[in-house]
């Protein structure tokens, strides 16, 4: 199963700004004094070298997720992220040209890239989608209504169906196993638990997980149990969350207590807060590990801070 990052900024998409590119670049110099770079290839392993926070962006698009187990892809949101992602698949010719777009909800950094998803103009593409919310056709397409966007969706000229996907069910899609959970945010989101040839892969996005009872907690541990891979919603620092009680989000340390909990392997903290930068989500990130190695030490779970582009191979 092949796991491709498109998307991991919540809530709205969030473009580097001059000033934080400056504050890399002040960095990057400093580390680069009194060196010398004859060539292209000794200034690239230099950058090669560098930590991430200097070397990369997490990026600043919203929600998209990309999964291809077998010969079958799946998309999970439709964030901004999409955009990129329809780009890749023209450039890159790839042969599939039917995929299964899983929701979890219809919050604007959810769905908002879709009218730029060039795929879905072009009648080759059959485009299959998945929401527990059983009005999700009605949404998208108002999404689209003439004040809001020049194109609507019925002018999309791919071959689109919308299947139903009842809350708390499962499905099955040429051998794949699809779960889906109700997670606790405004409005409702749902988290998909993804099964394929003994790999376990589960998304759980915009979910916030205060005040629930013993019982509660345990039925999302058990629809993280044993997952190869989760992401998961880790927007606000713990104070953050503590502040911001229902408004639907998550923290890092959460998401370590349920990992630990459900022995996942990979945690991937997602959903970063638009109002961070790059610098304060890294040290947040920092953070978290410090909480891991503290409260769960000899742990084996690797935990990593979402960026736009990562790549899992489970
Ligand atoms: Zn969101
Ligand atoms: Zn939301």
């Amino acid at each position: 199963m092949l796991i491709r990052l498109w998307g991991v900024r919540g809530s709205i998409p969030t473009p580097p700004t001059t000033a934080q590119y400056r504050e890399k670049l002040r960095h990057v110099l400093k580390l680069a004094s009194g060196k010398t770079f004859d060539s292209d290839s000794e200034a690239d392993s230099f950058v090669e070298g560098l930590d991430d926070s200097l070397r990369c962006l997490l990026g600043g698009n919203t929600t998209c997720i990309e999964v291809v187990a077998g010969e079958t892809r799946l998309i999970f949101d439709m964030g901004s992220g999409i955009r990129e992602l329809g780009n890749y698949l023209l450039q890159s010719h790839d042969p599939l040209n039917e995929m299964h777009v899983f929701i979890s909800h219809t919050h604007w950094d959810h769905i908002q890239g879709w009218p730029f998803f060039k795929p879905g103009y072009m009648p080759k593409y059959k485009i299959n989608f998945y929401s527990p919310h059983g009005n999700f056709e009605q949404r998208l397409s108002e999404q689209q209504e003439f004040k809001f966007f020049p194109v609507s969706l019925n002018f999309m000229a791919s071959q689109k169906e919308f299947k139903s996907f009842p809350p708390e069910t499962s499905i099955e899609i040429n051998g794949i196993k699809i779960s889906n959970i109700e997670l606790h945010h405004p409005g409702k989101s749902y988290g998909y638990r993804v099964e394929h040839e003994g790999k376990v892969f589960v998304f759980a996005t915009d979910s916030e997980y205060n005040n629930f009872t013993t019982q509660k907690f345990q039925k999302f541990i058990n629809f993280f149990q044993d997952a190869d891979t989760l992401i998961f919603d880790a927007q606000y620092s713990f104070d953050q969350e503590m502040q911001r009680v229902d408004w639907g989000h998550s923290s890092a340390f959460v998401g370590i207590d349920l990992a630990t909990q459900a022995s996942v392997k990979k945690l991937i903290l997602f959903h970063h807060e638009p109002d961070n930068d790059d610098f304060q989500i890294m040290s947040l990130f920092d953070l978290s590990l410090r909480y891991m190695n503290d409260n769960y030490p000899g742990s084996t779970l690797q935990v990593y801070l979402a960026r736009e582009g990562m790549t899992f191979n489970l």
